[in-house]
């Protein structure tokens, strides 16, 4: 198993949120989790990236046989957990090229390989843009500098491959969500889902989700996991909402 969540409770500003979440994802497998506004998805994503405004006050996460939580966030994206869609920060002056190269470096040096000099990042990040059928030209530009909506979400799908994380979670903000963003991200996903890497994909998104064909989809509902099942739950959402479900844990 990859991530095991068991009990997971956590707070902000002395108000629970998360009360007691389970979730088992194994290599390969993508898991989509869905739910109301408000229901604690993002602080789950905040939660397992490390994010310090979270206080975790019961449980355990084990992720790829270690505790997670014991680890500084910077330890976790070494180790192979990437969060995608978080605002990514705008550095003027500094190449996305540079940054990038840098990230990665990081996480080659955490598994013990050489670093990646520019002319071998450049072949490596070309394999790369050919593998999700992208263009290169957000690389030469600054971190984030003016990107479009769209540009981020691209850059961030590329910066997740280039990473070659064992966990991917996906963060889908609230906001909309225009239909070449939404390929943009299902393309990604489904360009760098192999029989290893694991994906949490949280979206309101059903037609991100026909896109993806996740193999869990899990409803979390004031804080826990209220209901699990296969894709074919993303369409009983869509007819039914979530107006049961809530009736059924209130
Ligand atoms: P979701 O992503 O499912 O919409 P969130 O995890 O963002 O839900 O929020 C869960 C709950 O936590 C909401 O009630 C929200 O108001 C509250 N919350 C989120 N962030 C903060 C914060 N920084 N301070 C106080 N409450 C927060
Ligand atoms: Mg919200
Ligand atoms: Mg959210």
């Amino acid at each position: 198993m990859l991530l095991k969540v068991d009990n997971l409770q956590a707070e902000i500003d002395d108000k629970q949120i998360l009360k007691g979440l389970n979730i088992e994802v194994n290599p390969g497998e993508v898991h989509a989790i869905m739910g109301p506004n408000g229901a604690g998805k993002s602080t789950l994503a905040n939660v397992l990236s490390g994010r310090d405004d979270y206080e975790v006050t019961e449980g355990t996460v084990t992720f790829d046989g270690e505790d997670l939580l014991d680890m500084d966030p910077e330890d976790r994206a070494r180790k192979g957990l990437f969060l995608a869609f978080q605002y990514p920060v705008e550095i003027p002056g500094v190449s996305n090229k540079l940054f990038m190269q840098t990230a990665v470096n990081a996480i080659r040096e955490e598994r013990g390989e050489p670093a990646l000099d520019m002319f071998d990042f450049d072949e490596f990040a070309q394999s790369k843009i050919e593998l999700l059928n992208m263009r290169a030209d957000l690389l030469e530009r600054s971190v984030n500098v003016g990107f479009s909506g769209g540009e981020k979400k691209r850059n961030d799908i590329f910066q997740m491959a280039l990473l070659e994380p064992k966990l991917c979670i996906l963060d889908e903000t609230d906001s909309g969500l225009d239909i070449d963003a939404l390929k943009v991200v299902a393309n990604g996903v489904n360009a760098l889902r192999d029989d290893k890497r694991s994906f949490i994909v949280v979206t309101h998104y059903q037609r991100l989700l026909d896109y993806i064909k996740p193999d869990h989809v899990h409803v979390l509902y004031n804080g826990k996991i209220v209901k699990s099942g296969g894709f074919e739950l993303v369409h009983e959402l869509e007819e039914n909402g979530y107006d049961e479900i809530i009736q059924a844990h209130s």
